[in-house]
């Protein structure tokens, strides 16, 4: 969830994760647990709200989760049996906690949290016409859309209201909301983001990662499916599908970086999947080299199977400080460039003199691959070749993933070769979408109806993006302003009375 516009790329986003645990005491303190597993998939902005009797109470704070919810103090005061939580990419700065999640509202029948991985794709269309009506919206993020939604449908039943409130929104989501009366979790008819059920005790909880049911020794049940809505009250589990089938299309780059390798996904090893990839692209675009060397950690079990397939044997020939965030998160090109080199160090004695084959997970601009390569090559590689565990980053995310606007996407602008020269590597290959596809399960890609959603490497966005297509009109009459401004005509297009646009958010 994020204040800012997914093609504004000074602001990166990234993905976030949901825990949620219904019927167990000091629910918040197994909250807290659970998002320290989920933190990788956001670590600047935590928030868990919990409920005792019909009263609801929250704690958010910017930063990750440790430092901000491991204190008694603060768990104390969050007391129930019921808690959700969230952790969140966002940008920093002022007025930012008011969009950190769970957000909460007082309904007409009582108490609402609710917490989103994804991104609503037509929020902005529906924002506008919210406050065209009257709502007063409390944040900039798109989650809010659905509160207001639920708040002014004009069915009887809070379960109603929230259909109704779904069914108007694109796009995706792996909610956990908390009512008065209980539980809801549900994921968009897609599936785009991920979201499992387990169980401790007589417990129920809901993540967005088996990892985190590890972490608090729940017992993994199984995922919730694409297009369901499962409502848990007083003990009781109910399972809805108000959607019509749909061929699910669950986000194929959890698998290639997003979830942890210890997760399961949609019922897949993580890991397992990576290093098929690995062996896949060994398969495909084959190298002679002295060492596979993963670029850690994202690219480690990809460089296992690529060892394990072609025979090279594997070294770690990088070595990462686990004292550094995430370089991609960085804001800011200047700083992000310096953040590879504090994040990676050359393993100089082994790599001096030997023909290295590199293997990262992707390319998004191609600052880590430049900068790997030329470390390499200053510690004295004779070879440097790279071998990317995704096809080419083409497109951008509207699903709630960080990626930058398309032109800055280097598979956008250059060909394999112009980005193998621009990264300054021997040679460059990228595993092809069907190896991907093989290596997740599938025989091949069925190009007319993808079992995943592969937009970013495709283009072939799974959903229609209002908003997006809405801000290319915007542009389009912008462009045509400017040019109708500059000849000295009048703006006599210029919609009268027209809300202002606001900046998109995603989770
Ligand atoms: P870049 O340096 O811009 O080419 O980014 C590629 C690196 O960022 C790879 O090493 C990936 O592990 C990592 N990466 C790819 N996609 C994302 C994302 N959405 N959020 C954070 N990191 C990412």
């Amino acid at each position: 969830m994020l204040t800012t516009h997914p093609f504004d790329d000074d602001k990166l986003r990234e993905e976030c994760g949901v825990f949620g645990i219904a019927g167990i005491d000091d629910a918040a303190a197994m909250v807290a647990l659970g998002l320290h597993a989920l933190q990788h998939r956001g670590q600047e902005a935590a928030g868990i709200t919990c409920r005792n009797g019909k009263e609801f109470y929250s704690h958010r704070a910017l930063g990750p989760v440790a430092g901000n919810f491991d204190s008694e103090e603060i768990i104390n005061r969050l007391r129930g049996d019921s808690a959700c939580g969230h952790v969140r990419y966002s940008t920093t700065g002022a007025g930012t906690l008011r969009n950190v999640q769970p957000l909460e509202a007082d309904l007409a029948s009582g108490g609402f949290a609710i917490a989103h991985n994804g991104n609503i794709s037509n929020a902005l269309a529906l924002r506008d016409e919210l406050v065209r009506h009257g709502s007063i919206f409390q944040s900039t993020s798109d989650t809010e859309v659905i509160i207001h939604l639920v708040a002014t449908s004009k069915y009887r039943t809070l379960l109603d209201k929230f259909i109704d409130a779904l069914k108007q929104v694109e796009g995706a989501y792996s909610l956990i909301c908390m009512t008065a009366e209980g539980m809801i979790a549900c994921r968009d008819p897609l599936g785009i983001r991920p979201l499992v059920m387990g169980r401790i005790g007589e417990a129920y909880v809901f993540a967005s990662e088996t990892v985190a049911l590890d972490l608090v020794g729940a017992e993994y049940v199984r995922s919730v499916e694409p297009g369901e809505l499962i409502v848990v009250t007083n003990g009781e589990l109910r399972s809805h599908r108000p959607f019509p089938n749909n061929q699910a299309r669950p986000c194929i780059f959890e698998h290639v970086y997003f979830s942890r390798p210890d997760s399961i996904v949609d019922g897949s090893s993580v890991y397992s999947v990576r290093k098929g990839i690995g062996a896949q692209l060994a398969i495909e675009s084959p190298v002679d080299a002295d060492y596979v060397i993963p670029v850690p950690d994202s690219g480690t079990p990809a460089a296992l199977g690529f060892s394990e397939q072609s025979g090279i044997p594997f070294e770690l020939g990088i070595i990462r400080s686990h004292y550094v965030g995430r370089t991609f998160i960085q804001p800011g090109d200047g700083v992000r460039h310096l953040g590879v080199k504090l994040k990676h160090n050359a393993n100089r004695p082994l790599v001096n003199g030997k023909k290295i084959v590199l293997v990262d997970d992707s390319i998004v601009r191609g600052t880590t691959s430049l900068k790997i390569v030329q470390m390499m090559r200053e510690a004295g590689a004779a070879e440097v070749h790279m071998r990317i565990a995704s096809p080419p980053t083409m497109h951008s995310c509207f699903y709630g993933v960080n990626t930058p606007k398309r032109e800055k996407l280097l598979a956008a602008r250059k060909s394999i070769e112009e980005m193998r020269e621009f990264i300054q590597a021997d040679s460059l290959a990228f595993v092809s979408i069907d190896g991907l596809y093989r290596a997740a399960g599938e025989d091949t890609r069925h190009d007319l109806q993808p079992q995943y959603c592969d937009a970013c490497f495709t283009g072939a966005y799974p959903t229609v993006l209002t908003d997006r297509d809405g801000e290319e009109e915007t542009d389009q009459l912008t462009m045509l302003n400017e040019r109708s401004d500059s000849s000295g005509t009048a703006r006599d297009h210029e919609p009268s009375g027209d809300l202002p646009r606001l900046k998109q958010s995603a989770n």
